[in-house]
């Protein structure tokens, strides 16, 4: 597929077709996994083809990159072998030690990283990114290179306004990083409201199987940064393998479905659940009440995504029971996946966290909605 048609189609046909690549020998139209760890060099001494070592050089992870900077509307994009080998390398790619401004509710793997990172020179101010006033407050003129923020962000599904915030980041000649695994590209093109680089934990919808660990990063300025984000990955070997590029390739041809009926659930579930005398808050961008919701409403299309959360009245111990009441959701880490998780996220981020103890974290997969209400309002009355 030219660029032309690809800017042209829709990420429902995108994905549907993963760009139509077909293996030429054969015209087989699921493409092959290239597994080879190297490439003939040619008489002339040169690699005419352009692939060397397989570190660095992989046409079925190239592949998998080609359909995901489509979807973003990115000039490139580059997988890794997880989420946070892909946010890291965008730190320890920075020129200079830095000031970063990050969103205090967000992946605690990430942020636990991110509080670290003096050792690098950096120092970080975590702060509400929604809260536009706060974001202008923290910038240091002279001194902020890196905005980074998650929307929606985990596990309260805050959501921060992209666009305005980029203004900000460039107004500061900072960049702007956006963490985007829960919208996924379906329903937030992050790039196109103005972030310089997106994120994704692959692991989580773009594969959706819960059966690959990967990451990705997506630009459309492909500046002294990029080129040493795709250097440092090419020389710490960060880079996905090509077996899990493929996985991850073909989970990708279901995302639109997937991603759309995993939101339309969440969005019924929670609404259903809003009142329920054993919870307190149910957190859902897509119900009216939720404080993100006006700009959820703006940079988001189509869906609110599959990610809610609720509040156990009875406080950590009855949540906890809740969880372990459940049948058809499995507690378990994780997101995005085929089947449904419920997960006391309080217990796995540990302390310093800013989630609340009476919270429940609710992955919604593609089973039947009222099966899925029938099994959480059972375990509800139960265990409450
Ligand atoms: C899971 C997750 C990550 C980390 O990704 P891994 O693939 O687990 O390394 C980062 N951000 C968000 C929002 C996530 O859900």
């Amino acid at each position: 597929m030219d660029d032309q048609t690809k800017t042209r189609l829709s990420a429902q046909t995108l994905v549907a077709q993963a760009l139509g690549v077909h293996e030429p020998m054969t015209k087989a139209i699921v493409p092959p996994i290239h597994m080879s760890a190297t490439y003939l060099r040619d008489a002339d001494n040169g690699y005419a083809a352009g692939y060397v070592y397989g570190r660095t050089d992989n046409v079925t992870v190239q592949q998998a990159e080609n359909l995901i900077a489509a979807l973003e509307g990115a000039e490139e994009a580059l997988l890794f072998g997880s989420g946070m080998a892909a946010a890291t390398t965008v730190l320890l790619a920075l020129e200079k030690p830095t000031h970063i401004i990050a969103s205090q509710v967000m992946y605690w793997g990430f942020r636990s990283w991110l509080r670290d990172i003096g050792r690098y020179g950096h120092r970080v101010t975590f702060i509400d990114t929604s809260d536009l006033d706060a974001v202008r407050a923290a910038v240091k003129p002279g001194e902020t290179g890196l905005l980074w923020i998650e929307t929606p962000s985990n596990p309260l599904w805050t959501i921060t306004d992209i666009a305005a915030v980029s203004e900000i980041a460039h107004a500061a000649d900072a960049i702007l990083c956006v963490d985007s695994t829960v919208a996924t590209p379906i329903f937030t093109r992050p790039l196109s409201l103005g972030a310089d680089i997106v994120m994704h934990s692959a692991t989580k919808y773009l594969n959706g199987h819960s059966d690959v660990v990967a990451g990705a990063l997506a630009t459309v300025r492909d500046g002294p940064l990029w080129a040493r984000i795709r250097k440092m990955r090419g020389q710490h070997g960060g880079a996905l393998s090509p077996f899990d590029a493929w996985l991850l390739m073909r989970g990708m041809r279901t995302l639109n479905v997937r991603v759309r009926a995993q939101a339309n659930t969440a969005a019924k579930l929670s609404a259903q659940l809003v009142g329920h005398p054993a919870i307190s808050a149910v957190l859902y961008p897509g119900l009216e009440q939720h404080v993100g919701h006006k700009v959820a409403l703006r940079q988001m299309a189509g869906g609110f995504g599959g990610m809610f959360s609720i509040r156990i009245k009875k406080g950590d111990k009855a949540a906890i029971a809740v969880a372990a009441c459940v049948e058809l959701w499995k507690r378990a880490t994780s997101l995005g996946g085929v089947e449904s998780l419920i997960e006391h996220r309080a217990s796995i981020e540990g302390e310093g966290s800013p989630c609340p103890g009476d919270l429940l974290r609710l992955s919604v997969g593609l089973e039947d909605a009222e099966e899925l209400y029938f099994d959480l309002t059972r375990a509800l009355s139960v265990a409450t």
